[in-house]
């Protein structure tokens, strides 16, 4: 049964273990509570997907490098999926995703996983925190970017310490940055890939700043940050073969799609080929499918029938199968 350890303290072994190791350290997941100088506690979440190491490495350089001096403010740090770390997956069959169960949620609202999200959520807004901050990975490449659920200054000024790019996103009910919508400003950081020494150096130097910002007011010396919205989910019909395949329906992706992240792909654009009239569902942000308004599938070339940007484009078949295959955006407040 999962259920949430809080402890106030650095459990022994944290600051060296890799997360495929953690299960040796943590029985679960695990809210660390830690001191700083007077004033509101950051929150900073990890491994809320097993595969994403990015946040414990992060968290790792930033308890390393405060040594034994005081945090510039209090530091509230939740590890999550312990279990699924252990097999480098995002998350194990028959558990709920960790990114979909906190308070808010629709599905899996009755599951012990959402009963710690909603312990730790409730012990967040119960301290006030100064800010909250869910770090990820992405499984293709993309860019470091981040995601909102709302344009307010303060969100905004979080977002473009990281980078200068963010995904305003209200759609997918059950996630942390939403589950904090209009109560704290809240930002999930996508570090692009696991295991790479750059992108948890990202992820600890926004933790790093964050932690010794007196207030999250508009900076001057901000870079601009381009804001994108998402217009829809693509995923990939549960019945359709990611390969040829004889006697079902087949959907062959190109395998360098995920080069593409980020960048404005015109009418026409291919992704792959298929036996099939339309192999995607495309859900829009009232759940509808509207497939037919983003995708053409002519002569068996699958292909776009209107400018998009994508992100989160990914071809491993493991991603596309749990989560999706990306998500279509386009540039808010731009004039073409
Ligand atoms: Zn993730």
């Amino acid at each position: 049964m999962t259920s949430l350890r809080v402890t106030s303290s650095i459990p022994d072994g944290l600051l060296e273990a890799s997360a495929r190791d953690l299960h040796q350290i943590l029985d679960g997941p695990t809210l660390i509570e830690l001191e700083g100088k007077p004033g509101a506690p950051l929150f900073v979440s990890a491994l809320m997907h097993g595969n994403e190491d990015s946040g414990l490495v992060a968290i790792q350089k930033v308890l390393r490098a405060a040594a034994s001096r005081a945090l510039p403010r209090p530091l509230m740090i939740l590890i999550g999926n312990v279990s699924a770390a252990r097999d480098g997956v995002r998350r194990l069959e028959g558990q709920p995703d960790y990114n979909r169960v906190w308070p808010g949620c629709v599905d899996h609202k009755s599951s012990a996983e959402a009963r710690v999200m909603a312990q730790v959520h409730s012990r967040v807004i119960e301290r006030n925190a100064f800010a909250a901050i869910d770090i990820h990975n992405n499984t293709g490449r993309n860019p470091h970017y981040g995601v909102i659920c709302v344009e307010d200054e303060r969100v905004m000024t979080l977002a473009s310490l990281f980078a200068s790019r963010a995904v305003l996103f209200r759609g997918l009910p059950g996630t942390q940055t939403a589950s904090f919508r209009d109560l704290i400003p809240a930002l999930t950081v996508e570090c692009g890939q696991s295991g790479v020494e750059a992108n948890a150096e990202a992820a600890a130097r926004l933790v790093q700043t964050v932690l010794s910002l007196q207030n999250l007011e508009a900076r001057r010396d901000a870079e601009p940050i381009t804001l994108f919205h998402t217009l829809a989910q693509v995923r990939v019909r549960s019945d359709v073969a990611l390969k040829r395949a004889s006697n079902r329906p087949w959907l062959a992706l190109n395998d360098d799609l995920d080069l593409h992240n980020f960048e404005r792909l015109h009418r026409d654009f291919n992704f792959g080929l298929t036996n099939d009239p339309m192999p995607f569902e495309v859900i829009d942000e009232n759940g509808d499918d509207v497939a037919g308004a983003f995708f053409q599938s002519d002569d068996g070339r699958l292909t776009l029938s209107r400018s998009v940007v994508p992100a989160m484009l990914t071809t491993q078949e493991r991603v596309i199968r749990q989560d999706c295959l990306c998500y279509l955006m386009e540039e808010l407040h731009s004039d073409t």
